[in-house]
Protein backbone atom coordinates (compact mmCIF):
# COMPACT_ATOMS: atom_id res chain seq x y z
CA UNK A 1 0.00 0.00 0.00
CA UNK A 2 1.49 3.33 -1.22
CA UNK A 3 0.84 6.70 0.58
CA UNK A 4 0.16 9.51 -0.96
CA UNK A 5 2.33 12.76 0.31
CA UNK A 6 2.77 15.69 -0.21
CA UNK A 7 6.60 17.27 0.38
CA UNK A 8 6.29 20.69 1.77
CA UNK A 9 8.85 23.68 1.82
CA UNK A 10 9.87 23.86 5.24
CA UNK A 11 10.62 28.21 4.56
CA UNK A 12 7.49 29.41 3.29
CA UNK A 13 5.01 26.36 4.01
CA UNK A 14 3.85 25.69 0.05
CA UNK A 15 3.47 21.96 -0.87
CA UNK A 16 5.23 22.11 -4.28
CA UNK A 17 5.24 18.47 -4.98
CA UNK A 18 3.48 15.49 -4.63
CA UNK A 19 4.45 11.78 -4.47
CA UNK A 20 4.08 8.28 -3.00
CA UNK A 21 5.25 6.63 -0.49
CA UNK A 22 5.81 2.98 0.40
CA UNK A 23 5.71 2.68 4.11
CA UNK A 24 7.24 -0.85 4.44
CA UNK A 25 10.30 1.06 2.44
CA UNK A 26 10.26 4.28 4.57
CA UNK A 27 9.26 4.59 8.09
CA UNK A 28 9.17 8.00 9.84
CA UNK A 29 9.28 11.28 8.54
CA UNK A 30 12.07 12.38 5.53
CA UNK A 31 13.51 15.76 4.22
CA UNK A 32 14.79 16.35 0.75
CA UNK A 33 15.93 19.59 -1.17
CA UNK A 34 13.92 20.51 -3.65
CA UNK A 35 13.11 23.72 -5.76
CA UNK A 36 10.81 26.13 -4.18
CA UNK A 37 8.84 28.17 -7.04
CA UNK A 38 7.93 30.69 -4.78
CA UNK A 39 11.05 31.54 -3.26
CA UNK A 40 13.11 30.66 -6.37
CA UNK A 41 15.86 28.65 -4.66
CA UNK A 42 16.81 24.86 -3.36
CA UNK A 43 14.97 24.40 0.16
CA UNK A 44 14.58 21.53 2.64
CA UNK A 45 11.10 20.10 1.72
CA UNK A 46 9.07 17.89 4.24
CA UNK A 47 6.46 15.34 3.51
CA UNK A 48 3.06 16.05 4.78
CA UNK A 49 -0.07 14.52 4.74
CA UNK A 50 -2.49 15.09 2.09
CA UNK A 51 -6.45 15.28 2.11
CA UNK A 52 -7.43 12.79 -0.54
ZN1 LIG B 1 9.45 27.87 -0.05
Amino acid sequence: MRDKIGLKCVDCGDINYTTTKNKKLHTGKFEVKKYCKRERKHTSHKETKLKS
